[in-house]
């Protein structure tokens, strides 16, 4: 955001609390662009006994994860995942288990993660360049944002943990 949404001024670093926030010069306009956390929801999908990562079309690199989607207007973070579940995987499913929530201050978002059990036939949506179909046990959890959370959901179902990948 570069013009104050308010009065068209360019926008300047200012001081709130002697933190610097991103707001207008004109202290009578008043506007800070606060830049709070995006809530993105998280799904560890179970489906035939085994967990769904996916390998989203616009990552650069062969790298499988969660599936992730933003919450919509009027919708709650639980309609959220299994919506997102849907259009991605073409399943339905039901949330299980809330696993928690994790800061992910490099994308500025706030990750909230579900377990969710899933059936029926996978239908990929364009997002999705391919999936991959791994035992839980047999899940390698990375150092990243919603990695995290699939560590946490395998400690709490009594899998081990192997060295993560950095
Ligand atoms: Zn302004």
């Amino acid at each position: 955001m570069k013009f104050c949404p308010m009065c068209q001024l360019t926008l300047e670093t200012i001081y709130i609390d002697e933190q610097p926030r991103t707001g207008c010069p004109d202290p009578a306009c008043g506007f800070v662009f606060w830049d709070n956390p995006l809530p993105v929801v998280a799904a560890i999908v179970e489906h035939e006994g085994h967990i769904v990562l996916g390998r989203n079309a616009a990552w650069p690199r062969e790298f499988y994860g969660l599936i992730t989607g933003f919450v919509e207007r009027n919708e709650t973070v639980e309609q959220a995942v299994l919506r997102e579940v849907n259009e991605e995987l073409g399943l339905e499913s039901e949330i299980t288990q809330f696993i928690g929530h994790y800061p992910h201050f490099r994308k500025n978002e706030l990750l909230i993660a579900f377990h969710v059990k899933a059936e029926g036939e996978i239908i990929l949506s364009p997002e999705l360049a391919s999936i991959k179909h791994v035992h839980p046990a047999d899940l390698v959890p990375w150092s990243s944002g919603t990695g995290d959370a699939v560590s946490d959901w395998m400690r709490k179902q009594g899998y081990a943990i192997p060295t993560v990948e950095s």
